[in-house]
């Protein structure tokens, strides 16, 4: 345990001479004296940052006596772990548990033994360094926890909700529009001949343009929505709270503003793409869990890129049935 600064003590005594006693010893033994006359001023100078590292506490004090202090101090939760020794009368047994019952970590009898006491202090604020180094462990282990828990839920290209996270996202959002019947749409684009991108100006470029496009979109969603990436070029966007009216407008305004983007790569060369869109929204007689919701979603795109791309189609719409129905003549054949 390396143990730079020295340690605060904070003497609790309504007796002066006590006080001076117990300073003189525990200074020559190299820790810091502080010190109260009472209850109440030792509680003010607990409640002070930074707490001291260890109470050596009085039972007889006026005001609030040792084993209210003890009290108050143990069942304060925004309180690190500070030792407290009870001084207590030699022949009072009685005093000693109830201390102990209060919440105090250990006694010394009065009139004290230097030694006794000395050794009971090195051994609790051994105990208090432990604990302080497993709460540190704890708060660095609760951070990278935190970080962890992002970094599973994002996608590293682009920075936005990876498929497991949208998933999960729809799952709950589905259930509260259920429960509150509220409307809760899925848009689902997809870049239209990306591949050509790679193609033509090698991955990098494809990169970029991903990294750009899922900017884009979510710049254009709202603070409740949630962008992510379903896919190599293929993204979602829930929209909770939204009728299916409503999505198709704003997928039709997100393929407005892709069309005229300016995706860069390279050294400040750039492109231009299309998307296609595919909407479809809950409530909807076919649309009863989030597996349906998406499936519907991924056939309407199927059929914006069927019928030309760079275009937005709605789930069980008119194009959508005309194309599904004309589909299904042709299979039939
Ligand atoms: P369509 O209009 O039918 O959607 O044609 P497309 O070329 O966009 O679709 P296709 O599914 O044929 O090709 C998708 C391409 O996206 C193929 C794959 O190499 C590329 N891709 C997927 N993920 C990434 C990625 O992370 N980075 C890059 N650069 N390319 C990717
Ligand atoms: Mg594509
Ligand atoms: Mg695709």
């Amino acid at each position: 345990m390396p143990d730079e600064a020295p340690q605060r003590i904070l003497v609790v005594d309504d007796n002066a001479d006590n006080i001076q006693l117990l300073r003189a010893r525990l200074e020559a033994r190299g820790y810091i004296v502080e010190e109260a006359a009472d209850g109440e001023v030792a509680l003010e100078r607990v409640f002070s940052n930074p707490p001291p590292d260890l109470i050596l506490l009085d039972v007889m004090m006026p005001k609030i006596d040792g084993f209210e202090v003890v009290r108050r101090i143990k069942s304060d939760e925004s309180l690190p772990f500070i030792p407290v020794i009870m001084q207590t009368a030699l022949d009072s047994t009685e005093s000693m548990v109830q201390g102990l019952d209060a919440g105090a970590d250990d006694y010394v009898s009065k009139p004290v033994n230097f030694r006794e006491l000395d050794a009971r202090v090195k051994s609790l604020l051994r105990i208090k360094g432990l604990q302080s180094a497993l709460a540190q462990r704890e708060r660095e282990l609760s951070v990278a926890n935190a970080q962890l828990r992002v970094m599973s839920s994002t996608d590293v290209l682009t920075g936005v909700a990876n498929r497991r996270s949208l998933e999960e996202r729809l799952h709950d959002m589905f259930e509260h529009s259920i429960r509150l019947h509220e409307p809760l749409s899925l848009v689902m684009c997809d870049i239209d001949h990306f591949k050509r991108v790679n193609d033509d100006f090698g991955h990098q470029a494809g990169d970029a343009v991903l990294q750009q496009f899922a900017k884009l979109l979510q710049t254009e969603a709202r603070e409740i929505d949630r962008v992510g990436r379903y896919g190599g070029e293929e993204f979602v966007i829930l929209l909770p709270g939204t009728v299916l009216d409503a999505a198709v407008t704003f997928a039709d305004r997100l393929r407005h503003s892709v069309e005229r983007a300016e995706f860069r790569y390279g050294d400040g060369q750039t492109l231009h793409k299309t998307m296609s869109c595919g909407v479809a929204a809950w409530p909807h007689p076919l649309v009863n869990d989030p597996e349906a919701l998406i499936k519907a979603a991924d056939d309407a795109l199927y059929v914006a890129k069927e019928t030309g791309r760079n275009r937005v189609i709605r789930f069980d719409g008119r194009e959508f049935n005309e194309h599904t129905a004309q589909t299904e003549a042709t299979d039939a054949a």
